[in-house]
């Protein structure tokens, strides 16, 4: 499966940063992690640091998967309204899946404090409603934030006009929110984990993979023997080929990112991610040498060779919805590329073990238009499952949801 198509800014802009060696022995370990992209990466240096001797297996170059596509806007907002979570699993679990990702954005400042280049900065986010119908559901959703105090403030017509010069029927802006190179961030942190003892391997696959009640054995695909005590299958929207049981469906989304601009031309923008009710919806943000970034227009292709056909045209719309959104801002289109995203029903991730594969093989599928987040969630939440303790999200976030 080819992840992306186009050309994905950050692995443009960035190359191939680090070389890691290739598997070429046997391994026998604590904890393997399959897949080197972002959600591995936060795994990997998270139980190197918790003392897990831990190897990390990839089978393209690190990064290469579906975050060298991603446009990384880190949101404590799911795609799925904290109203609608409610209703399907109370107000309590619907608070906790907020709260979670609102730790995560501050979780990830600091898990990345010490690199000085992954483009990591705290940003506001302006949720603003696509029609009247949206506007109305949205003032219940800002109503429920509150009630839990989280960081939001209703921008009505006239205050979105004014300040924003969006002309629509209500917004909710929040300054809970960040920006971060994806792709650069999973070298650091891979390089971090080496330096710190691990082991990461690159263009190699894991290609089978057996599990008993003392631990699993894999084959990677030059043939060579690996143990591990646990697995974590970080393996990004490839996840699913583990298991026969279906979890998600995988989509398409397009991205493009303009030419640099100036902060007076960017204005707000500069340090507000924008982003709407509608779906497919248009969102955009910017990054710190001031491109305007701009994604959505997803679609339920699966094939990449048709969205690898898409990417262009797809471009075009979006660039169109930001002349209309904003017909003052000039932009010159440099990047379009495409990427495969993985969705949930409800719009909640998976962590932990699933029936099929016993209690040593644990998943980490960070699914959702806030994938990031989840992934630094993930970080706690499956060190929990392997040590066999409490967390509050351990239910609510596993594959028991879905029989419920
Ligand atoms: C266009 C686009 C926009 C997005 N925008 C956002 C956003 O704004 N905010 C946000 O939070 N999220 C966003 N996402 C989602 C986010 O990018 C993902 O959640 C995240 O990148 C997934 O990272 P991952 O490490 O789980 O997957 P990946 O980056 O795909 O990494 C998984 C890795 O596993 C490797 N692998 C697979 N099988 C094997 C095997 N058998 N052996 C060894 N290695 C294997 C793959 O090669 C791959 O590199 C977006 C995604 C796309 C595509």
């Amino acid at each position: 499966m080819d992840l992306k198509s186009g050309y994905p800014f950050w692995a443009v802009k960035n190359g191939l940063m680090t070389t890691f060696d290739t598997l070429q022995q046997n391994i026998d370990t604590e904890l393997v992690i399959i897949g080197g992209g972002i959600t591995g990466a936060l795994l990997a240096d998270h139980f190197t640091t918790q003392g897990y001797a831990v190897t990390v297996i990839e089978r393209r170059e690190i990064g290469w998967g579906s975050s060298a596509a991603s446009t990384a806007l880190l949101q404590y907002e799911i795609d799925t309204h904290m109203v609608d979570l409610a209703e399907q699993y109370g107000e309590q679990n619907a608070y906790l899946a907020y709260q979670a990702c609102a730790d995560a954005i501050l979780q990830l400042k600091h898990i990345v404090s010490n690199f000085a280049d992954v483009d990591f900065a705290m940003q506001q986010s302006l949720y603003y409603a696509s029609n009247d119908k949206d506007a109305k559901r949205m003032r219940d959703e800002f109503a429920l934030r509150r009630k839990y105090d989280f960081a939001a403030n209703w921008l009505d017509p006239a205050a979105l006009k004014a300040q924003y010069g969006i002309e629509a029927p209500g917004a909710i802006l929040t300054e809970l929110a960040a920006r971060i190179d994806p792709y650069k961030t999973a070298h650091k942190l891979l390089r971090r984990v080496r330096s710190n003892g691990g082991q990461v391997f690159e263009r190699s696959a894991v290609s089978s993979l057996q599990a008993t009640e003392s631990g699993v054995t894999m084959l990677s695909g030059s043939g060579h023997r690996i143990e591990a005590k646990h697995v974590i299958i970080a393996s990004g929207y490839e996840s699913q080929t583990y298991l026969q049981q279906s979890v998600a469906k995988n989509h398409s989304s397009y991205a493009f990112i303009t030419d640099p601009m100036s902060p007076a031309a960017l204005g707000k923008l500069t340090d507000t991610m924008v982003w709407e009710s509608a779906r497919p919806y248009i969102y955009m943000r910017t990054t710190g040498d001031g491109r305007l970034l701009v994604g959505g227009e997803d679609d339920t292709i699966d094939i990449p060779g048709k969205r690898d056909a898409k990417v262009q045209k797809k471009a075009t719309t979006l660039a169109d919805k930001v002349h209309a959104l904003f017909p003052q801002l000039e932009f010159e289109q440099g990047f379009a590329w495409g990427g495969t995203f993985a969705e949930t029903d409800d719009g909640l991730p998976f962590f932990g073990p699933h029936e099929e594969l016993g209690s040593r093989v644990h998943f980490a599928m960070a699914y959702g238009g806030n994938g990031i987040s989840y992934s630094v969630i993930g970080c706690e939440l499956l060190q929990a499952w392997i040590e066999q303790k409490e967390h509050p999200l351990k239910s609510l976030f596993s594959f028991s949801r879905l029989s419920d």
